[in-house]
């Protein structure tokens, strides 16, 4: 008989009952360190006491009212991400995959506004992950995820990861946009060089198109700037941002310079939770947290610390690891061919570290923000006691 809850995930037979920071315990107290955070969502660690209090008040005077009216909270919120990126306006809603299809529908509607309805494809690139929706599957194009769910939604076109001949190829006419992630998170933890970057930045400006980065996974602090695209040099049109800003609250948003947003007028587009109060006492507790003065500082030093000791594991045991790759606290060990990640994410497990599968054989490390010098070198002693392990078995 199938179980009640839908079995469309392979679950680890894992339950965990509480959590502190980088560490979470299951019902019979043993304690693993966290270096997936629900998929880098719990980005100021399980249960900040600042968050919590922020939720439980929240929740204890009002959570939902409705965008019929006016949410304090969330003009808050806005101003807050304005003032701290490229964008004049922001849309609050519920998931990553919400945030990421606004925006494509933020391109189209602004080729429209300005004369130019017949431009509605946007260009992605191999390896993107932009969510599940019908018209998300249809932007990553990601063969494991569309299938069975065909036809295809139209309106994407997708190029070579890292290739401008192709990309300027595949602008035609109708093409609206470009989508990209500038470091594929499901994909493999690939960043996109700040040359490549830049390029698309200025393709897009010679075709009239708008460019968009999905930081669904990047933002909040990940990379050790609020979002990632500061690192390039250039800003995007329009931002997708999700995951750690809510802090583990379900909260999304889709981030536009003026000349974007001002075609989304009354009606364009809705949410019925979207950026609710409670919602917003969640958001605006965490920007709270990771933009009090030199926490991103932290972010980057930690990162650091991560980052050499994954690059050492990886030289130290070249018969499991090609390499480490990442920035941030956005960090992937490439596992050689004959290891499978997931059988090195499973290893990990046994010696009570979380970390998460991503695509191109590679092992995610995405901990909270908040994570501590201690908790990386015990995520360090664990990696490198797995890795021996690994290589005696398969000697
Ligand atoms: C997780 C993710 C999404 C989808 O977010 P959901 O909240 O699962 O809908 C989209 N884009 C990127 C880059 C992601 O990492």
């Amino acid at each position: 008989m199938i179980p009640a809850v839908m079995p469309t995930y392979a679950r680890y037979d894992l339950a965990f009952d509480h959590g502190e920071g980088a560490h979470l315990w299951d019902a019979e107290g043993r304690r693993y360190l966290d270096f997936g955070a629900g998929i880098a969502v719990a980005s100021v660690g399980h249960c900040h006491p600042h968050l919590v209090e922020a939720i439980r008040d929240q929740a204890g005077r009002l959570m939902h009212t409705s965008n019929l009216y006016n949410i304090p909270g969330q003009e808050k919120l806005a101003q807050r991400l304005v003032d701290n990126t490229f964008a004049d306006a922001v849309f609050f809603n519920n998931s990553g995959n919400e945030a990421v299809e606004m925006g494509v529908k933020m391109m189209r509607r602004y080729h429209y506004a300005n004369g130019h309805p017949e431009r509605y494809r946007v260009i992605t690139v191999s390896g993107a992950f932009h969510g599940r929706s019908l018209a998300m599957l249809s932007a990553g194009k990601q063969e494991k995820h569309l299938k069975g769910f065909g036809p295809e939604v139209d309106g994407f076109d997708q190029v070579a990861f890292d290739n401008l001949n192709e990309l300027r190829a595949a602008i035609g006419p109708e093409t609206a946009g470009i989508l990209v992630e500038p470091i594929q998170g499901e994909g493999g933890i690939r960043p996109m060089s700040k040359e490549y970057l830049q390029s698309l930045r200025k393709i897009a400006d010679e075709f009239g198109l708008l460019l968009m980065f999905d930081e669904v996974q990047t933002g909040v602090g990940r990379t050790g700037k609020l979002y990632a695209y500061e690192w390039s040099g250039i800003t995007p049109d329009i931002l997708a941002t999700a995951k750690g800003i809510g802090g583990g609250f379900p909260l999304g948003a889709t981030m536009a310079t003026e000349k974007v947003a001002e075609a989304m007028t009354a009606g364009s587009h809705g949410s019925t939770y979207g950026g609710n109060p409670l919602a917003m006492a969640a958001g605006n507790a965490v920007l709270d947290i990771v933009l009090a003065p030199g926490f991103l500082d932290g972010v980057q030093k930690a990162a650091d610390q991560l980052k050499s000791g994954l690059d050492e594991i990886a030289r130290k045991h070249p018969s499991v690891f090609e390499g480490a790759r990442g920035t941030g606290l956005i960090l992937g060990l490439k596992c050689v061919d004959g290891v499978t990640n997931g059988d090195v994410v499973k290893a990990l497990i046994g010696n009570g570290l979380l970390s998460v599968p991503a695509g191109d054989n590679v092992v995610r490390f995405v901990p909270p923000l908040v994570v501590t010098a201690e908790d990386i070198s015990e995520a360090l002693s664990i990696i490198e006691k797995t890795s021996s392990e690994i290589e005696q078995s398969a000697a």
